[in-house]
Parts: C-alpha cells; structure tokens; sequence
C-alpha cells in the first residue's frame, strides 16, 4: 500500500515515455511550481516534526537547479555533457546514501553540513573542474550520456537505472517499506528518468514535481498513520473505530473483545512480553478477516462486522476465541541463570522454547436502528462483561 507515494514518479515516467512532445513543449508548470512544492513538503515536514524529509527537499532542489542553471548557462558543449555525464553519478549515490546511511539530526553541526553537500555539491558540478572529477569516477564511462545532443541513446545508463531502480525496489517490497521509503526510491527515479529521456528545462520541471509529490503523499499517509494507527499492534486505533461507528450499515454487528487476566499475564512474565502478546493477537486479528479489527485500548480490540446474521457471527466469534486460545505463544528465552553450574546443567535441554497461551473473553451485539457509536459500544461492552462472569474464555452474544 506504502507503494502508492512512488506513484507520481511512475506517472512521470509513463507520461514521458507516451507523450514525449507533449511534456517537453507544455509551456506549464513553471520552476516557481518546483520551489513552492518543495516549499510546501517542508513546511507540513517541519509542522510535524518529520525532519529527514528536508534532507530530500535539498535533494530535489539542489539537482533541480543544477539543471535548470546547466540548461540555461551557455556553457560550452563539452562542459553540458560533462555536466550532464556527472549527474546520474552523483545523484545515484547521494541518493542511495540519504536512503540507507543514518541520518544525523538536522539541527546539529553535521545536520548543516548534509544539507549543504546533498543540496549545493550539485551546484559544484557546474564548475567544468568538478564534474571531470566525478566522471572520472564514473566506472568504465557505464553511467555516461554519449553525445546526447545528437540523440543517440544512453544504453548504459538506461540498464544502471533499471538495475538500481529493480533492485532497490525488490529490497523495499521485501521489507513492506513505509511509503516514506517508497517517496524516496520514486524521487531518485523521477531526476534519473529525466535524465535518460530528455535535456530539456520543462521536462526536468515535471521530473522534479513528480518527486516532491511523492514526498508530500508521504507525508500525508505518515500524518493519518500516526492519527489512526496504533503503533504496537498496528490495528487502527479507537479515533478510527469512532468515525468508522458513525457510518455503521444498517446491516452490522460490534463486538468487543479483551485478553483474560492479562494483568497476571504482565506481572508473570513481564510487561515487554505482555506487548508480544498484544503484537501477534493484532496480526491474527488483521489476518483472520470477515471483520475489520481496531485496537480500542490497552489489551482491549474491538471487531466490526459488515453483517448481522447470527449465526455467521457466531461461528466467526467462536473460531476467533479457539484461534487464539489454541496458539502456542512462543516465550523468548528467559533470563540465564545466575548460578554457574545449574546454568551448566541446564544449558543441554534449553534449547525447546517456552510456550504459553492466553484466551480472551468476546462480547458481541447487532446494530439496532437508533445506535450511536457510544450506545452500540456500551451493549457490547456489557456481553463482554457478562462473558468474563460466566468464566472468560467465551463469546458472548445478544
Ligand atoms: P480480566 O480477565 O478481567 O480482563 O483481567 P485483566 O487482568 O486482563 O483485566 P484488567 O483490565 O484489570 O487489566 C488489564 C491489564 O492489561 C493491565 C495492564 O497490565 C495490561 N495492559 C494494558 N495495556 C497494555 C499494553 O499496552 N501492554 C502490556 N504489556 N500490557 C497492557
Ligand atoms: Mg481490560
Ligand atoms: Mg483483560
């Protein structure tokens, strides 16, 4: 899902690739467009305090301008191409370098400085001196753009791209990356893809504007997440049930559900263990479907149904309760020993994992007619209580 912030940049490139003239010759969006987008993401960035997104606005605008200022000098041809053979090289590696390396805190000495080398070394590559450094660097003349203004195609520079593009995206598809790291990735393909395609000031303009797009989607997405999405489990938590309640079908059942003696649970084998607990009870959750699952607090979930039929409840409910209270909960190892030789003693037979497992007690209820969010809860709430009366470890529904 995470997925949908490289979109811009994908739209970008199909654009580019279908219309070609037409993006080149559009006279819109302007390089103010560029700057003010830029403008935006760091602002919303700085409102919520999501500093590393500046990195990549200096990322964006230092290679922006570079290229506007590269396009518009009246450079001699051999420093353009220079210029234009030293970019895919410094953009590939600055931007692999702000993806993986750890960041340092924007507001600090070395904070300053990455700005100013991600966002003004391109810059530097204006100077003829500079840009021969980096192509001396460039392996073989692989990233090279040979005579590009006669229009004969970058090959080389075509299969680097689609190989780094690949395999950096099979990383992040493996790692169900946030859409962070995909605004990341896309930004990256947007400059370089302009790169391949055309030298022309409108088109880098669009290449840019698809990469803070993605940026600011990120944002977006990264803001609601952190409004709606619990982050121990990560279930939607209770702002999102409410507003979910509040557009409850006319078809529709609530149940409340909440883990049995977790307090004892907690003090027995810890508080970190307890979150595990709560960690993998969101993943069955998520996974078991037929309902949507919310975290409503603590070690309480609430589940939504999109029906009303009994009996389909029941057996959705009951295979919850068995689902849960029949997974062996795999302990990780306990604290060693602390004498020596009874931690010889029993270091041969440690190796089989402690097991444990908890149940939980379900109260549900079908949506009447005049239901609020508050009065629908309340009637669950009330089953679930009469649950943990008869003995926990059940469902309850009426
Ligand atoms: P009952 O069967 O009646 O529900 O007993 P209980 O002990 O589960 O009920 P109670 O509501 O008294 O205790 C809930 C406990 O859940 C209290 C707290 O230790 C634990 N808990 C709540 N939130 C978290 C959490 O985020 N992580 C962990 N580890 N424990 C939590
Ligand atoms: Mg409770
Ligand atoms: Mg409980």
């Amino acid at each position: 899902m995470a997925f949908f912030a490289a979109l811009p940049a994908i739209v970008w490139a199909l654009a580019i690739w279908i219309f070609p003239e037409w993006l080149t010759t559009i006279s819109l969006p302007v390089p103010e467009a560029v700057f003010a987008a830029l403008g935006l993401v760091f602002l919303v960035a700085a409102f919520f305090r999501q500093w590393y997104w500046f990195y990549w606005c200096a990322w964006i605008g230092g290679s922006y301008a570079t290229i506007q200022l590269g396009l518009q000098q009246p450079l001699a041809q051999k420093e353009v191409s220079l210029l234009y053979e030293a970019l895919p090289v410094w953009l590939s590696i600055s931007a692999l370098l702000l993806a993986f390396v750890n960041k340092p805190l924007l507001l600090s000495g070395k904070g300053i400085l990455t700005v100013m080398v991600v966002g003004g070394l391109p810059l530097a590559l204006l100077l003829p001196q500079v840009a021969g450094i980096v192509v001396l660097l460039s392996p073989a003349d692989i990233l090279t753009l040979p005579d590009w203004q006669q229009g004969s195609f970058p090959m080389g520079l075509l299969l680097w791209t689609i190989a780094m593009a690949g395999i950096w995206a099979t990383y992040l598809l493996y790692k169900t990356a946030s859409s962070f790291a995909w605004s990341q990735w896309a930004a990256w393909l947007a400059m370089m893809i302009f790169l391949l395609v055309v030298q022309h000031e409108y088109a880098s303009t669009w290449a840019a504007l698809a990469a803070a797009t993605g940026l600011l989607l990120a944002l977006a997405d990264q803001m609601v997440k952190l409004a709606y999405i619990d982050e121990l489990t990560g279930l939607p938590q209770r702002r999102a049930l409410i507003s979910q309640l509040q557009h409850l079908r006319k078809r529709s059942a609530v149940c409340m559900l909440d883990v049995d003696y977790f307090k004892k649970f907690n003090d027995r084998y810890g508080h970190e263990v307890g979150d595990q607990v709560l960690r993998l009870l969101g993943s069955i959750l998520k996974n078991h479907g037929g309902f949507k699952a919310y975290r409503y607090g603590g070690e309480e979930f609430t589940l939504v149904f999109a029906h009303n039929n009994e009996d389909k409840l029941k057996n959705a409910l009951e295979s919850v309760r068995r689902e849960i209270a029949n997974y062996p909960l795999k302990l990780r190892e306990p604290s060693r020993p602390k004498n020596k030789s009874k931690g010889k003693e029993e270091r041969g037979k440690k190796d089989e994992a402690k097991t444990v497992k908890v149940t939980i007690s379900l109260g549900a209820t079908l949506k009447e007619p005049d239901d609020t969010p508050d009065s629908i809860l309340k009637r669950a709430d009330e089953n679930l209580y009469s649950a943990k009366e008869a003995g926990r470890n059940r469902v309850v529904l009426k």
